[in-house]
């Protein structure tokens, strides 16, 4: 049976690009090229940088077939190969030279005084008071109080989310075979008027983040952000933190180290 490989590419001329060489490869290969996403295909390439890498993801609302990325952008964590690569992945693909790296992700249940919404992050999801001013929290995890938080916000982090504005913030970088959330405060305040922890909070994947506002805080406004993407929840009761259901299947080539990707992007 033929492999149906559908490509995702982001707007830039090089990514085009980069998509008109691979097909004629891959048709060349006698691989089956689709410009429709459906069940039935085997491969979904993406080109890009990692915004598209998340973006497509979204898009196509996390299927279980493998992604491989292409790094057209600047960093390319999610991205497997380079653009001079191409015959590379096509010989590591057909002799199976590969495995697959489950990226798991964190799911936010939000709700308000109308209705329950639920959020899906790779990286992350954030949540933030909805002006300028400190936002205030209680913070607990699966029942057990933990701090009322002052505030921009606080950013509940993936393992594969760690290097990403996690680390920014002074998180730690997780090792992604590990099965966790990290919570990481964004400007904490720390002073004799608000109190709390100003580092990363780790905890296991199959306990709960509970967020609640603090009873003085007066616009019940919040903002989460999903992957950078910002919506405003009004008349907010809670919103928890769990890791979700959905996955995805990154193929990486047998050469792949998480360690050395780290070192190679940021040091
Ligand atoms: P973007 O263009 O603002 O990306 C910022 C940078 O984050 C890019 O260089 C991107 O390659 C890198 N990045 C994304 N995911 C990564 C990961 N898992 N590990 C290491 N680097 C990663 O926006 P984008 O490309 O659409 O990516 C969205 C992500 O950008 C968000 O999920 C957030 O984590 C990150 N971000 C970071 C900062 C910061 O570090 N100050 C600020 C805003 C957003």
């Amino acid at each position: 049976m033929r492999t149906k490989v559908f490509i995702h590419t982001n707007e830039s001329k090089t990514s085009n690009a980069v998509k008109t060489r691979l097909v004629a490869m891959l048709e060349k290969a006698n691989f089956l090229v689709t410009d429709k996403f459906d069940k039935s295909i085997n491969l979904l390439v993406c080109v890009g940088g990692d915004g598209t890498f998340l973006q497509a993801a979204h898009e196509y609302n996390f299927p279980d077939v493998p992604f491989i990325g292409i790094n057209t952008g600047h960093l390319g964590f999610f991205q497997e190969i380079m653009p001079n690569q191409l015959d590379e992945f096509i010989y590591h693909y057909n002799t199976n030279k590969y495995r697959i790296q489950k990226i798991t992700t964190v799911q936010a249940e939000i709700k308000t005084k109308e209705a329950t919404h639920r959020l899906v992050g790779i990286n992350e999801i954030q949540i933030k008071g909805p002006s300028t001013s400190s936002t205030h929290l209680n913070i607990s995890i699966s029942g057990s109080f933990i701090e009322r938080f002052s505030g921009d916000g606080i950013l509940v982090s993936t393992p594969s989310g760690s290097t990403a504005y996690n680390y920014s913030l002074g998180g730690c970088i997780v090792d992604p075979r590990i099965n966790l959330l990290q919570v990481t405060p964004i400007a904490p305040i720390n002073t004799t008027a608000y109190r709390c922890f100003t580092s990363s909070i780790v905890m296991p994947a199959e306990l709960t983040l509970q967020v609640e506002l603090d009873d003085y805080t007066k616009d019940t406004s919040l903002t989460l952000i999903y992957d950078g993407m910002p919506i405003v929840y009004d008349n907010i009761e809670s919103v928890n933190f769990t890791m979700a259901k959905e996955t995805i299947n990154l193929l990486r080539f047998d050469s792949y180290d998480f360690w050395a990707k780290v070192k190679s992007k940021f040091i």
